[in-house]
């Protein structure tokens, strides 16, 4: 039986981890669901996003699937996501993007992985004044040595881990010498205890260029904290977007997996949303709890409800049916 920390979340999140949660357990995946809550709902409920019953049950358990959590814009409180990436050190952000049967996309057979930095870089938003006026402003990206070889370790495992064949590190040394140019630096040192794995090294704007182009030619990417937010959507968009592709956020004894999409308060509480996102977090869950077969069962039952019966799938990837046709559709080829 696995302990896993489940937070609904707010808007859809509701809605979606109760057709995750149904489907796991109907593959016959083990499942102890230690239900707990943060973001706009915890606020209004609790007083507080990110409540002290929460912090404690992670600790405790070390694993969390958590649905999408509203965040204000502008005043209010921080970006929950960030402050839990930050306190549990969960320093590798790992997106794959895999072409999917039958879903609209211009790209066929794109098969790629994304490594990006989780707790550094420009995007942690280390940012103040110079002047008291407020005419001048400045940001510092911080990239460590400890930090980076991490991130690219954990990347080079996983290739090896999962059979893949190159890493393809991401940055800007051209310009950004010393931040970017030692991330790159440490990619050369590491990818020479990985012989079997071929490494290469891609300026980013480049690289946005070739994954528009040639996705196909792209396996395993590791990039720092910016450029991977940029280019993990980008990859998302490649193979449908943000409502059918997983994230894990993994750290040495400590991991999360989330839908990557918000909260879609305009679809919210009206059976719409597709749970196919934190559905394969969820599988990336299973494959972190050493469950990959029944991680594999449910992405086989996906592929055929996508491909043979559509009608079933939600209205955002070309079906007729909502969030519970299309849970009871992957169930019954579960059940078969
Ligand atoms: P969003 O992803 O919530 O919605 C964008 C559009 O995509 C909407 O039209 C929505 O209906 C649709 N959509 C999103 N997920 C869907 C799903 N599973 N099925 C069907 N349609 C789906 O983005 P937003 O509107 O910019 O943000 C809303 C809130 O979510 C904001 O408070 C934002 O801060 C938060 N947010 C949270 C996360 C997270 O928790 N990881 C990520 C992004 C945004």
């Amino acid at each position: 039986m696995h302990n896993v920390v489940l937070i609904p979340g707010d808007g859809i999140g509701k809605e979606i981890t109760k057709s995750v949660t149904t489907i796991l357990e109907t593959a016959g995946a083990e499942m102890n669901w230690v239900r707990c809550s943060a973001g706009e709902s915890a606020n209004k409920e609790l007083g507080n996003p990110l409540p002290q019953e929460t912090l404690d049950a992670i600790e405790k358990h070390r694993i969390v699937l958590k649905g999408p959590l509203t965040t204000p814009v502008g005043a209010g409180f921080r970006s929950i996501n960030v402050a839990l990436r930050q306190k549990f050190n969960l320093y590798s952000n790992i997106r794959p993007a895999r072409s999917l049967p039958n879903i609209e996309s211009p790209f066929r057979g794109v098969d790629l992985v994304l490594f990006r930095e989780n707790t550094q870089g420009l995007y942690i938003g280390k940012e103040h004044w110079i002047d008291d006026e407020e005419k001048h402003a400045e940001s510092i990206a911080v990239v460590t040595r400890e930090a980076s070889e991490k991130i690219i370790t954990a990347a080079f495992e996983y290739a090896k881990k999962f059979g893949r064949k190159k890493i393809t590190l991401v940055h800007k040394a051209n310009i950004l010498k010393l931040t970017t140019g030692l991330f790159l630096t440490i990619g050369k040192e590491i990818s020479a205890k990985y012989p079997e794995i071929e490494f290469e090294d891609l300026i980013v704007d480049n690289m946005a260029m070739q994954m528009v182009m040639r996705p196909q030619r792209f396996d395993v990417i590791v990039t720092t904290n910016l450029f991977g937010d940029i280019l993990s959507d980008l990859a998302s968009g490649l193979v449908g977007g943000l409502g059918v592709t997983g994230a894990a956020n993994i750290g040495d004894d400590a991991a999360m997996f989330e839908a990557v999409h918000g909260s879609a308060p305009d679809i919210a509480g009206k059976g719409l949303a597709n749970p196919t996102a934190l559905l394969f977090s969820s599988l990336m869950m299973l494959e972190y709890l050493n469950e990959g077969r029944v991680a594999e069962k449910i992405r086989s039952a996906v592929y055929t409800v996508l491909q043979e019966h559509k009608s079933s799938c939600t209205r955002d990837v070309g079906g007729e049916g909502t969030t519970a046709t299309y849970t009871e559709a992957i169930c019954r080829l579960l059940r078969d």
